[in-house]
């Protein structure tokens, strides 16, 4: 078995990916960043969304696990004091895998260029300096005008993070849907949004089409491309999934509970 451990720059994870890093080569794993079979990150969330993109073009093969160095992330279950224990159970390799749905967001510039990308948490599409004036598309059909600061697009394990803060659902991630949230939208007599989030199943398109401006900032997850001239984007859910290694039962609304209302089993 290849594995690849991606820690962040905290002395703390440093330490513990040494750690975690001299016990797997004990046990005769080889570590190795070319065509790993498991990556495990160290760190936090933001760590394993940096993993995520990191080897998003080998996403069926390669399984992830996440070791939390701060508090608990929502993809990084383990404590950095179970290294001992989460060796054991890779090394006995008894494990579920657990797929979890992503976005699939495809962006076509003015210039003609499409440029496709895949989201663990969610895409936004924002205007910073004006209003963001934008068609918003349902299966090609025109649903609402929008007008406020922009608009997200999450998957349902993102919908814990930044969709959440917009007053969001929570979606269970077994679910294979996107949720489309308005930021600061514009309600009054002259404009009009729905205002609410909309969960849609996987086939369904929802397009993006704003006004012709060239500075967009376009988000996936923790990566953000400003200046942006967008024509248009494309946003479902993909075919493709990330594959989860999963050494003990994940319980959603259990993280849930823990990460939001109260720390107890
Ligand atoms: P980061 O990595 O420091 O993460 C910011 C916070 O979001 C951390 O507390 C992290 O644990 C939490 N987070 C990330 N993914 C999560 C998930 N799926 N469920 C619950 N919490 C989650 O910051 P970053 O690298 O700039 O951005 C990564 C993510 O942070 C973004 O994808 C976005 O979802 C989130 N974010 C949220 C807000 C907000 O809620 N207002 C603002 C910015 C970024």
């Amino acid at each position: 078995m290849k594995i690849w451990i991606q820690s962040n720059t905290k002395n703390i994870s440093q330490k513990v990916a040494k750690q975690l890093q001299s016990k797997l080569l004990q046990a005769g794993i080889t570590i190795s960043a070319n065509r790993p079979d498991l990556v495990v990150t160290v760190g936090g969330d933001g760590t394993f969304l940096s993993a995520f993109h990191r080897f998003n073009d080998q996403l069926e093969h390669i399984e992830f696990v996440g070791i939390h160095t701060g508090h608990l992330g929502f993809y990084t279950d383990w404590q950095d004091s179970e290294v001992d224990n989460l060796v054991e159970h890779i090394v006995n390799n008894q494990k579920k895998t657990i797929c979890f749905p992503l976005l699939d967001v495809k962006v076509t510039f003015k210039s003609g260029v499409v440029s496709h990308f895949l989201s663990l948490n969610e895409s936004i599409l924002k205007r910073v300096s004006q209003t963001m004036r934008a068609d918003i598309l349902i299966d090609g059909r025109r649903f609402e005008r929008f007008r406020g600061d922009g608009v997200v697009l999450s998957t349902p394990s993102g919908s814990t993070a930044y969709s959440k803060s917009l007053g969001g659902a929570l979606i269970d991630p077994s679910l294979a849907v996107m949720q489309f949230n308005e930021m600061a939208p514009i309600n009054n007599r002259v404009y009009r949004t729905v205002n609410s989030s909309l969960i849609l199943p996987k086939e369904q398109v929802l397009t993006v089409m704003p006004a012709p401006q060239s500075d967009y900032i376009v988000t996936i997850d923790n990566l953000s491309y400003d200046h942006c001239s967008v024509q248009k984007i494309d946003y479902q859910i993909s075919c493709e999934t990330i594959n989860i290694a999963s050494y003990r039962p994940k319980r959603f609304w259990l993280r849930v509970r823990n990460a939001f209302l109260v720390d107890e089993n």
